[in-house]
């Protein structure tokens, strides 16, 4: 059932040499060992046979496309499958074109449009090569597409079908029915012509007819019964105007404009497997009759990337904006790359992720944790270091004047910007009398494991001093289970400084500590909104077997705290990466930060999967 026409040819292992990482890269390295692509010629432009011919041997050794609709925004599977194209292109030498498939004629949004250049480009991949622009729009085919049709009328492969969209339906059959013959099928080539010259000349009302191929009506794959090759449509195009009434389909749209870029490759996802047959049967009846050159492009199909905790379909997603579920297409919690690029996601990082899942011909579902372990290992390698209190209270140092002599004693401390990267040198920050501690690091009564504050504890203040706590104030009239419970929050904590115990002096280690814990002084201190994500849903596969995926949305995706950080955070600018000692990796926000003078961070992704069970 559904066999394909063709079969593409079985990859050739080549003995002693290197295995190619993926099936697409064996077909590859196979096509250019067998010289399959040598002799064709490029017109320096999209085109016929005609145009390639006139034109010199094509200088690109492959060429492969990323062919979106512009009606959204790019997601991560979109990066995969750019990761892909351009990613063949560069390493094989060759070229990928940025084409637009505008052959619906649906409003275009301009906005669509440069949101994915920018996106492509921001991946770190361009459409410029030997000198040339390869971005293109499939709608300048359009009078080609028009004669390939008129072409297929005049030679007995197509035919105006005149039955009713339900008519054919049912006369398509299923997969175990063949299909029947339209009445309208044995039409001459002259009256074929002349009602689809109708069509075209808006003589008649959209679903009155359509143009079909006449290729096989038992045919095991129902692609191949007869499909729709234009279909009328009274709507006015973005590009050309109302040139046309009459729209290609999709299915016969997408070879031809693959061949006339001269194509080798042209990757696309599983679901279109079914319809190579058809794309195949297309190009050899053009090839043929001398409209397209050959050999053809062939298509190859690898599986589109499921990644759990999100969804990627862009209906989806446009209602998860529109109905205000998120903010924006660039809400950091979206699978959209604006998105993620908000969240702090690199080129890198995407990069990395599209490399390790790879290719593969069968469905499956990437975890999340997938994702964000790319980002944190490019992070970590990367970031520079600072230390932040997310939920800040106070901690006095009640001996500090006696220690230092005054009250309002600074005492410098240093850290590395990056622990592995000296040649970033040192960060600087004071300690004194007061800093601000995490508030989860006491506890009044310790729970078992519990090594940071409490009564009677030494820890250390990272990068400064060991400290010994005393104990912490309550507002007036708290009482003593509600304090030993945790119940109650405390105002303050209070702690003695060991003065001789300074990190990077000498003797500072004689006395041990089990809790290390990150602070921020009081004196110097930034102010910041902090902005915690979580995943947008509560369920792996939020929208699987057709659930409701609104229903499964985590209502605590999104916490703002408002958090200290240190000084040396003063000249972040919008997009910088840090990593928050002990919380996580965070970006300054490519929006809000800085704007009326407030700095904000978004949670990237965390130090470890906290979603691991
Ligand atoms: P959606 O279903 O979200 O609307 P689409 O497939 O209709 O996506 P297009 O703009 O037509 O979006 O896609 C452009 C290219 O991106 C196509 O070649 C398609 O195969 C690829 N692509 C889209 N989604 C994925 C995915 N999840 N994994 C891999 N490739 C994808
Ligand atoms: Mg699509």
């Amino acid at each position: 059932m559904n066999r394909p026409a063709s079969p593409p040819p079985e990859p050739l292992a080549a003995p002693g040499t290197h295995t190619p990482s993926n099936f697409l890269r064996q077909i590859i390295e196979r096509d250019l060992a067998q010289h399959t692509y040598a002799q064709r010629h490029w017109g320096g432009s999209p085109g016929d046979a005609a145009h390639h011919a006139a034109g010199p041997l094509d200088a690109a050794k492959v060429r492969t496309r990323f062919p979106p609709e512009p009606n959204g925004y790019l997601h991560i599977g979109h990066a995969k499958s750019i990761c892909l194209n351009f990613g063949l292109a560069r390493d094989y030498g060759g070229v990928c074109h940025m084409r637009f498939d505008d052959t619906n004629p649906e409003k275009e949004d301009l906005e669509y449009v440069n949101a994915i250049l920018d996106t492509v480009q921001w991946l770190g991949f361009g459409w410029q090569a030997n000198g040339t622009s390869h971005l293109y729009q499939a709608s300048d085919y359009f009078a080609f597409m028009h004669r390939a049709a008129v072409h297929l009328i005049e030679t007995g492969h197509a035919y105006v079908d005149e039955q009713s969209a339900d008519q054919m339906r049912a006369n398509r059959g299923d997969f175990v029915k063949p299909g029947i013959d339209s009445p309208f099928r044995n039409r001459s080539p002259q009256d074929n012509l002349e009602r689809f010259t109708e069509m075209a000349h808006a003589k008649h009302a959209e679903g009155a007819m359509v143009l079909r191929a006449k290729i096989d009506m038992a045919s095991p794959n129902i692609n191949l019964r007869d499909p729709t090759v234009y279909r009328i449509r009274h709507a006015t195009h973005h590009h050309t105007g109302d040139t046309w009434c009459i729209y290609p389909m999709y299915a016969f749209a997408h070879p031809i404009e693959d061949a006339l870029e001269n194509i080798t490759h042209s990757i696309c996802t599983l679901e279109f497997e079914d319809q190579r047959p058809w794309y195949d049967w297309l190009l050899e009846r053009l090839i043929e009759g001398g409209l397209l050159a050959s050999p053809p492009p062939r298509q190859y199909e690898f599986a589109r990337l499921n990644l759990t905790y999100v969804v990627t379909s862009k209906r989806k997603l446009k209602t998860l904006v529109e109905e205000s579920h998120v903010n924006g297409w660039d809400d950091p919690r979206l699978p959209t790359i604006v998105g993620l690029r908000r969240r702090g996601y690199t080129p890198a990082a995407l990069q990395l992720f599209a490399e390790r899942i790879g290719v593969t011909k069968s469905d499956s579902w990437i975890d999340y944790s997938t994702l964000e372990g790319c980002l944190r290992e490019t992070l970590d390698v990367s970031a520079p270091r600072a230390m932040a209190v997310l939920d800040p209270i106070k901690l006095v140092l009640t001996n500090w004047e006696e220690a230092f002599g005054v009250a309002s004693h600074l005492e410098p401390c240093t850290a590395p910007v990056h622990p592995h990267l000296p040649e970033l040198g040192k960060r600087s920050f004071n300690i004194g009398k007061e800093v601000w501690i995490e508030r989860s690091d006491y506890e009044a009564v310790p729970s078992k494991g519990f090594f940071r504050l409490y009564p009677g504890n030494k820890v250390r203040l990272k990068y400064g001093y060991v400290i010994e706590v005393q104990g912490a104030d309550y507002p007036e009239g708290t009482t003593q289970d509600a304090i030993d419970s945790g119940a109650a929050p405390a105002i303050s904590i209070r702690a003695t400084v060991l003065k001789d115990t300074k990190s990077g002096t000498p003797g500072s280690d004689a006395v041990k500590v089990k809790g290390v814990i990150t602070w921020v002084a009081v004196a110097g201190a930034l102010p910041a909104e902090v902005r915690l994500y979580d995943r947008l849903f509560t369920e792996a596969q939020p929208d699987a077997g057709g659930k409701d995926f609104l229903e499964s949305l985590n209502a605590n995706s999104l916490k703002v705290v408002q958090a200290m950080v240190e000084p040396s955070l003063a000249s972040a600018k919008a997009d910088d990466k840090f990593q928050f000692e002990r919380h996580g990796y965070f970006v300054a926000d490519r929006v809000d930060h800085a704007a009326g003078g407030k700095m904000v961070f978004n949670l990237a992704v965390g130090l470890k999967d906290s979603w691991a069970k």
